[in-house]
């Protein structure tokens, strides 16, 4: 690849490519943290992302276990709290699960104290319901600091699935990153909640299944890692259900292209060459230099 300062990224034989399907099982989460401290008095949105944990999740394990396909979820602490049926069930399923805060709190609106709370939280939380610590870790919203980063390192986590270097797996300054892209990913087509914020109504999901199938094709000619991402309760209603039934018959039927997980997409760069080849250290920008009217 004449002009790329690396070489491609390497799959294991006889894959040219990967996939991995990941699924954030928020539910109420995020509307905990928006309105925190305040009595949420309405039902409508609250009901609607309840459907997601309620039956959701359920619909697409089964559509999962009908391909016979593992997959990554991301469950906040206050989700899995409330069903703690829901973690043994994905796990007994064998699919990976990492965390993804408690209330879905964004890591730079709290300080170190209280990232520190929240995420130890969550692993105790973890370690009552499957009995042993988490690897993996998806930050609320896909924002992350870099005092955030070094507490994942310091708690021992192998992989963290919120960022968007390249589009296969990468080393970030001492932990697998496991890269997803917002064009594939559920909410900016069909979130429609029925307040103020959504002003057009749902994509139709077979321009989104398109969609979706050319990222596929594109990352598959160019060996990259295609990561889905998904939520319960926007995509486990039943149009939607149809679509990732498409959408995983497509996948299946790309023999050449490693359907996977990702904790095992991370043990794979770890003890493969991509491993001392891409990599990158977390680098701010500086913007010292940048001349203008004063903020
Ligand atoms: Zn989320």
């Amino acid at each position: 690849m004449t002009g790329f300062p690396r070489p491609p990224y390497q799959w294991p034989a006889p894959y040219k490519a990967a996939a991995v399907v990941t699924i954030d099982i928020d539910g109420e989460s995020p509307m905990a943290w928006h309105n925190r401290g305040r009595p949420v008095p309405l039902l409508s949105e609250l009901e609607q992302r309840r459907f997601g944990p309620r039956v959701g999740v359920w619909r697409v394990l089964d559509l999962l276990d009908a391909f016979g396909a593992k997959a990554s979820f991301f469950v906040p602490g206050m989700i899995a709290d409330a069903h703690p049926a829901l973690m043994p069930a994905i796990a007994a399923r064998g699919h990976d699960i990492g965390l993804h805060g408690w209330h879905h709190e964004k890591v730079d609106e709290l300080d170190r104290a209280q990232n520190v709370a929240v995420l130890d939280r969550c692993i105790a939380l973890y370690q009552r319901q499957l009995g042993r610590r988490p690897a993996g870790y998806r930050s609320p919203s896909w924002e992350i600091t870099p005092e955030f980063h070094a507490l994942l390192l310091e708690r021992g986590f192998a992989c963290d699935a919120s960022l968007q270097s390249f589009d296969h797996p990468y080393g970030f300054s001492g932990l697998v990153e496991i890269p997803g892209q917002w064009l594939v990913e559920d909410t900016i087509y069909f979130r429609f909640t029925g307040g103020p914020r959504d002003r057009t109504h749902p994509a139709n999901p077979d321009a989104v299944l398109a969609s979706w199938i050319e990222e596929f094709e594109g990352l598959r000619e160019f060996g990259g890692l295609f990561t889905l991402t998904i939520h319960p309760w926007v995509s486990g209603r039943a149009q939607r259900i149809r679509l990732l039934r498409k959408l995983f018959s497509h996948i299946r039927a790309a023999t050449d292209v490693w359907w996977t997980t990702a904790e095992e997409l991370a043990r794979w760069h770890v003890n493969s060459p991509n491993a001392e080849i891409h990599k990158l250290d977390i680098e701010l920008l500086d913007t010292r230099g940048v001349v203008g009217p004063k903020l």
